[in-house]
């Protein structure tokens, strides 16, 4: 077998210099029926993690309005000792984190760079979907103070337990509940790389962006020496370039140019200008912005990522930035450890279900059950002769002794 390695261009949308086997056989023997060892994609659920190894699974990578090929801002981070973070839960994500095969158990901590919709709008999804999809453990959250306590995460959550008042008082009756209960740990906004988190040798820092209104921070994750970089929106500043320098993956937002954003979106030029270039980056600053910092790859997402726009994306970009560079699309996957980077796109299962739970659940409170009004009541038609039989068939498999409630 010979083995050659060449330096290609994953795709169109990602230009990397990485390297990739090429495996050789000899063809005159008959034709092979084994598996082949490496296909060069990712399938959630079949490959273990090293010890020492970081994946990173876009989740979400599109402008704020999700679209069928692109979610809005939600990342993955799995690291070798079994931690599982997930940065932003963008509108249009949870469908994404579900192909991950991936229990709802560990998926358990959530931070929040901003509370713009595109960053949280899959949230109450994630949070009370979890719970019939076998969370049996709080749903942690660590997200930004904002320049007011109405502006910051803790106001916001409050409102949308309030929000699903209905939808909570409908499920604890019913399944275990363990997993509604939400944990929020609200940090200021305004903490230079103060640390937010530190659990098993994961310690997370967070520092301040710039990006509509104060209340905007992008996130350090280090761990087993490796340094991984969440950038929320934000105008290119300070913070980012300083603490961010030294990472292996470091995640800048890197908006449409406002060129495009004018003929593809029907943004007048100056509502282009402001949007593109001073709320958010445009390709020419996410590439500045690189060129500072020197990470060991870039990575920029928060752009419709097509034949028609990566061109122009990537020659902006490059104006700017000569480094290691992946322009991110929606389940792009990063392998990092300290000796390479390897970076795939996964192919996804459209058949998947959510992963079963691993726990054992308790019992549904009954407690919790809230009644139906005598009105409702009344219409119920409870068809006994055919709901006892489902009833018998299931006690009788499983040794139970459930009885109908209408009757
Ligand atoms: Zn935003
Ligand atoms: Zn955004």
């Amino acid at each position: 077998m010979i083995v050659v390695s060449v330096a290609v261009g994953l795709t169109a949308y990602a230009i990397l210099n990485l390297d990739i086997d090429i495996h050789m056989k000899d063809v005159s023997a008959a034709s092979p029926t084994e598996p082949l060892s490496d296909l060069d994609v990712y399938y959630p659920g079949t490959e273990a993690l090293g010890p020492d190894e970081m994946r990173i699974v876009a989740l979400g990578t599109g402008q704020p309005s999700p679209r069928p090929k692109q979610a809005a801002a939600c990342w993955l981070v799995e690291l070798g000792n079994g931690d599982k973070f997930l940065f932003d839960l963008g509108a249009g994500c949870h469908e994404r984190i579900a192909a991950q095969k991936i229990p709802y158990d560990f998926m358990d901590k959530v931070f929040l760079s901003h509370l713009h919709v595109d960053h949280y709008g899959d949230l109450a999804s994630f949070w009370l979907g979890g719970t019939v999809m076998n969370r049996l453990t709080p749903l942690r959250i660590w997200g930004p103070s904002g320049a007011t306590p109405e502006f910051g995460t803790k106001y916001a959550l409050d409102l949308m337990e309030k929000m699903y008042i209905w939808d909570v008082a409908t499920r604890a009756g019913f399944v275990d509940f363990r997993g509604g209960v939400l944990e929020v740990h609200e940090f200021p906004y305004d903490g230079v790389n103060n640390v937010i988190y530190e659990e098993n040798g994961v310690v997370i820092r967070s520092i301040p962006a710039i990006h509509a209104i104060d209340g905007a921070v992008s996130f350090i994750l280090e761990w087993n020496g490796l340094k991984f970089v969440y950038g929320g929106d934000t105008f290119p500043n300070k913070w980012y370039v300083e603490y961010a320098k030294g990472a292996d993956l470091a995640i800048h937002e890197c908006f449409l140019p406002p060129t495009l954003m004018v003929t593809k979106q029907g943004f007048t030029p100056s509502e282009a200008l402001m949007v593109a270039s001073q709320a958010h980056s445009s390709p020419e600053q996410f590439g500045k912005v690189m060129s500072m910092v020197k990470p060991r790859i870039g990575v920029g997402y928060h752009f419709y990522n097509d034949f028609d726009t990566a061109p122009e994306v990537l020659e902006r970009v490059r104006k700017t930035y000569d480094g290691p560079l992946a322009l991110a699309l929606d389940y792009m996957v990063f392998n990092v450890t300290k000796d390479d980077i390897r970076v795939r796109m996964s192919a996804i299962d459209e058949e998947v279900w959510p992963s079963p739970a691993l726990k054992e659940k308790n019992p549904p409170d009954d407690s919790k059950m809230i009644p139906f009004s005598d009105f409702t009541k009344s219409g119920a038609l409870p068809m006994l002769e055919v709901v006892q039989p489902i009833f018998d068939e299931v006690n009788e498999k499983y040794g139970t002794e459930v009885e109908p409630t209408w009757k």
